[in-house]
């Protein structure tokens, strides 16, 4: 079943017929009998709701749609994608537990690795995750998850994960995949992952109007999340409202149309960009180091994502460059992606500057990298001529 396919089948209908399920707009929920509160609290009493930062029918809506998408059991929404990843990690380690990241992730994920997970015992190696050797040898008995986003932000890097499902199932530990790069081309569940984990705010949603985050795995594990006396998106608190939740499923259902056109222009933008010399990366083209695991593990249809990055030299360039690019009104100089609009920003300066400048190097995250988000232009041919004058006028090309 394509993950797409999936979305459609599902049927909902609203409290008076509606074509979109109702909203359930109350933070707290009445019960006919005390009984029944009780057992909502122990966690026994299925279809009752409790309060909206347990769980809210809006947000089951959504979460079930986004389980079906991915092919798990079920899904936890949060308030952000930083909600979803943090939740999860505190809910797998323990003080004393290890983490083995890949060393090329989102900033605000490496942070928390990094900086924030200490406070609590929580120790992590970074690693280069296409080195499974490397990721395999820096496994301890204190490990309980192997962490790494499925196309990696900024630099693309692919994530084999068969190969990785393999490591973490021979020790025991949980495969957690951040898959807002690339949803629907990329189903992690299927290849093995134990936990897919989302930034809605990103492709998902597409809009560029919310912050939201999903945890997609087993129904024991989201029980667990959720337990009302030691569950991390219980207790932490980052749920998502219930108006974000329908707004959010309903942008959900175009999210195939839009990955195949962000994937279209994304292929072509770079196949033209490395034509003419420019240092490009992206998973659809040939060059890329991994373009062959991203085939063997790729739903076809939706493509290689609408992610590329190019490297003019210096960040004096990649600002002079962006700065015209938005003037000549190509896209928007911003962080985030999967917009409408192409959005490009310098991820040494912008989105992954907490990360050490000798860490940036050592990945190979150099100042001159621009990241583009390609938009969904319907010509984007011109776009690209227009792209082509603006390198050629700051000497790029
Ligand atoms: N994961 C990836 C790959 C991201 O790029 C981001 C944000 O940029 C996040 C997670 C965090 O998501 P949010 O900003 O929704 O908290």
């Amino acid at each position: 079943m394509k993950p797409a396919d999936s979305i459609q089948d599902l049927q909902y209908f609203g409290e008076f017929g509606g074509v979109n399920p109702s909203i359930s707009d109350s933070s707290t929920y009445t019960f006919l009998s005390a009984k029944t509160m009780f057992d909502t609290f122990e966690g026994n009493a299925d279809g009752c709701y409790l309060y909206s930062r347990h769980s809210s029918p809006s947000n089951l809506y959504l979460g079930e749609a986004l389980a079906a998408m991915e092919g798990t059991e079920t899904s936890n929404v949060s308030a952000s994608g930083m909600g979803a990843i943090t939740a999860v990690l505190m809910q797998l380690c323990n003080a004393g537990n290890h983490v083995v990241s890949s060393r090329t992730i989102y900033g605000g994920t490496y942070a928390f690795l990094k900086n924030f997970a200490p406070k609590f015992g929580i120790s992590t190696s970074f690693v280069d995750i296409t080195n499974l050797e490397a990721v395999e040898n820096s496994i301890t008995e204190k490990t309980t998850a192997l962490y790494c986003e499925s196309v990696s932000n900024p630099l693309l890097e692919v994530a084999d994960i068969r190969a990785l499902a393999k490591i973490a199932k021979k020790h025991n530990i949980q495969l957690v995949i951040d898959n807002t790069f690339s949803p629907l081309s990329i189903s992690p569940k299927i290849l093995g992952a134990d936990i897919v984990i989302h930034s809605l705010t990103k492709f998902i949603n597409g809009s560029s109007d919310t912050i939201g985050g999903v945890v997609c795995g087993r129904q024991e594990l989201i029980d667990q999340l959720r337990n009302v006396n030691d569950g991390a998106a219980m207790l932490l608190g980052a749920s998502m409202d219930s108006l974000r939740a329908s707004s959010i499923l309903k942008n959900l259902r175009t999210l195939h149309i839009r990955m195949k056109q962000h994937s279209h222009n994304a292929m072509y933008l770079a196949e033209k960009f490395e034509y003419e010399g420019i240092k490009t990366v992206y998973p659809g083209l040939k060059s890329h180091p991994s373009h062959n695991i991203f085939k063997q593990q790729m739903n076809k249809e939706y493509g290689f994502g609408g992610m590329l990055t190019i490297d003019v030299g210096t960040l004096e360039k990649a600002n002079e460059l962006m700065e015209l690019m938005q003037k000549e009104n190509l896209g928007y100089l911003a962080v985030s992606l999967g917009f409408y609009k192409t959005l490009f920003s310098a991820p040494g300066s912008s989105t992954s500057s907490e990360i050490p400048e000798d860490e940036q190097k050592e990945m190979g995250l150099s100042e001159g990298l621009i990241r583009f988000s390609v938009g969904l232009d319907n010509d984007i041919e011109r776009t690209y001529q227009s792209m082509k004058k603006c390198m050629k006028s700051v000497g790029v090309l």
